[in-house]
């Protein structure tokens, strides 16, 4: 990482926030300044991935809402193609009639792809043959976002086995990921890693998840898709003090992406043979998507501190929830 340059780009572009950052000026001289690499901790790729095509969302979305769509089921691919024609020939009206016309199907196509989720269109649900194939086809089944390898109990409820024990919740989760709050966090859910209305199908398409992350991964695919703060909340961790927290998407954004070790010596441990967890790359730093890396216990920089009791963790989250009450952004 060249040094000068992340000093350079910090001096530049604070003296132009300072100066007024609601001038359009200062905006235009913004937006020609370049993020220097090495600054990202490893998550450069997902934070450019997620701004591009959140992007292209708003691009997308902004010549077709698709909210119409999804109310009005009556409508088809042909529909928004034909309203998404009538707006692009205003909107470039002397650009050749092919492109116009590639530029439609284009939209229509990717807006279909979304309306269908949200129709829940092509939803299917896992056969219990499938179940048991996918906890057949591991000794240890796990979750494919965190590597948390789910109990007996939970495995009995998934495949619904007669005379099972009951699930238990932990006594002891940890404070950045909370699994065992509720009793759904430690459940099995199955997944259709690419939606089945989106083109995903056939058995690799599926995996398990636990609960907490099927939960927070929702419909989500971007790491804008949630507030661009940490949760502010004071608790402590071992010996210290600490005032944030990460928003759940992130780390699982984090997680679902790397799903291995990011020690810096490498490390085999991944999702299938160990449960990850994540951490601010700088202790101190503050939990946002530039400072979270994935660790094994092994390597794990708070595995010692992480831990803490169910009660507390659901203290912690709830009193970051009356905190951030009005912010509409919070969704879970
Ligand atoms: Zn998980
Ligand atoms: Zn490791």
């Amino acid at each position: 990482m060249a040094l000068e340059n992340i000093n350079q780009f910090i001096k530049e572009t604070t003296e132009l926030t300072l100066k007024n950052m609601w001038s359009s000026d200062v905006a235009k001289e913004l937006c020609g300044k370049k993020v220097p690499d090495g600054i990202f901790h490893e998550n450069q790729s997902i934070l450019q991935a997620d701004a591009t095509t959140l992007w292209l969302r708003w691009f997308v979305e902004s010549v077709c809402s698709p909210t119409h769509y999804i109310e009005d089921t009556s409508k088809s691919e042909v529909h928004i193609y034909q309203d998404a024609l009538v707006n692009i020939n205003s909107a470039f009206p002397s650009s050749p009639k092919a492109y116009r016309e590639e530029l439609a199907t284009l939209i229509s196509k990717k807006i279909y792809s979304d309306v269908k989720v949200e129709r829940d269109i092509g939803r299917t649900f896992a056969t219990s043959e499938q179940k048991l194939k996918l906890i057949a086809s591991t000794s240890e089944p796990r979750c494919w976002i965190c590597g948390y390898k789910f109990t007996e109990e939970a495995l009995d409820q998934f495949t619904k086995k007669k005379g099972r024990n009951p699930i238990e919740l932990p006594k002891l989760v940890d404070i950045f990921r909370p699994r065992g709050i509720h009793i759904n966090d430690v459940r099995i859910d199955i997944e259709h890693i690419i939606p089945v209305s989106q083109g995903g199908q056939g058995d690799e398409n599926l995996a398990l998840g636990c609960g907490w992350c099927n939960r927070y991964k929702s419909s989500r695919t971007s790491i804008y898709d949630v507030t661009s703060k940490p949760y502010r909340v004071k608790f402590k961790l071992g010996e210290n003090t600490r005032y944030e927290l990460p928003n759940p998407f992130w780390i699982v954004r984090m997680s679902a992406t790397h799903q291995k070790c990011q020690h810096i010596d490498g490390c085999n441990k991944t999702v299938k043979n160990a449960e990850l967890f994540i951490s601010p790359a700088n202790n101190s730093g503050s939990p946002n998507p530039t400072n979270l890396k994935v660790f094994c216990s092994d390597h794990d920089p708070l595995v010692f501190e992480r831990s803490v009791s169910r009660e507390s963790a659901k203290e912690v989250w709830a009193n970051k929830r009356r905190k951030i009450i009005f912010d509409f952004n919070d969704e879970d």
